[in-house]
């Protein structure tokens, strides 16, 4: 099966092929990396301290209702050239970052001045697969967790200010807020789920 991304990336490499044949690991580079389905996967968010409505990941600000897309950052927030190289890059940090599964999402530890929220999300373009997590170059958010059910632990008080709070980032990014136990069954009508082979 080829995706419009497949047939660019052919189209790359028949033209590359009239000056110089790529090596068989710049072949793979190309192709490994890119996902051919959004690939799904959850992820926390800190709740910005002063409250502003929208989702921040390390200097990214994730876009309502349109995808993010990654750019690389240096720790002083300098956007690098991106000719520097592609985005996310095996020998950098970069990307939009999302768990494969909500146990990890949920599982990691996380210090917040004014909490978190759960999130899905789909990633695509290229995407870069870890054990448990992967980073890709555009991202966008499907739903949130319903704060009753990621946070039935905490004080009510504090469900009460972070179902506040997602209420109305949910309405500026247009995604629903859903029971933790239909997050995974409703995020997959818009990508899939990251399977290893081999
Ligand atoms: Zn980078």
């Amino acid at each position: 099966m080829l995706s419009d991304r497949d047939g660019r990336e052919a189209a790359k490499l028949d033209g590359a092929n009239d000056t110089q044949p790529l090596t068989i690991e710049e072949i793979e580079n190309l192709k490994v990396p890119d996902a051919f389905a959004p690939v799904v996967g959850y992820r926390r968010f800190a709740i910005p301290w002063p409250y502003r409505n929208y989702l921040v990941q390390k200097g990214h600000r994730w876009v309502p209702q349109e995808p993010t897309v990654a750019q690389c950052r240096r720790p002083g927030g300098s956007v690098e050239p991106s000719f520097d190289h592609v985005v996310p890059a095996q020998s950098c940090g970069c990307g939009l970052y999302a768990w494969l599964d909500i146990e990890e999402a949920l599982r990691y530890y996380m210090t917040t001045m004014a909490g978190w929220v759960l999130a899905s999300v789909i990633g695509w373009g290229r995407v870069l697969f870890d054990e448990d997590f992967w980073r890709a170059e555009q991202a966008q958010v499907v739903a949130f967790a319903d704060p009753r059910d990621t946070h039935y632990n905490k004080l009510q008080i504090v469900q009460q200010s972070t179902g506040a709070w997602l209420k109305r980032v949910a309405a500026n990014y247009e995604v629903p807020i859903l029971p933790l136990e239909e997050l995974r069954e409703y995020t997959l009508i818009f990508g899939e789920e990251y399977v290893e082979h081999g």
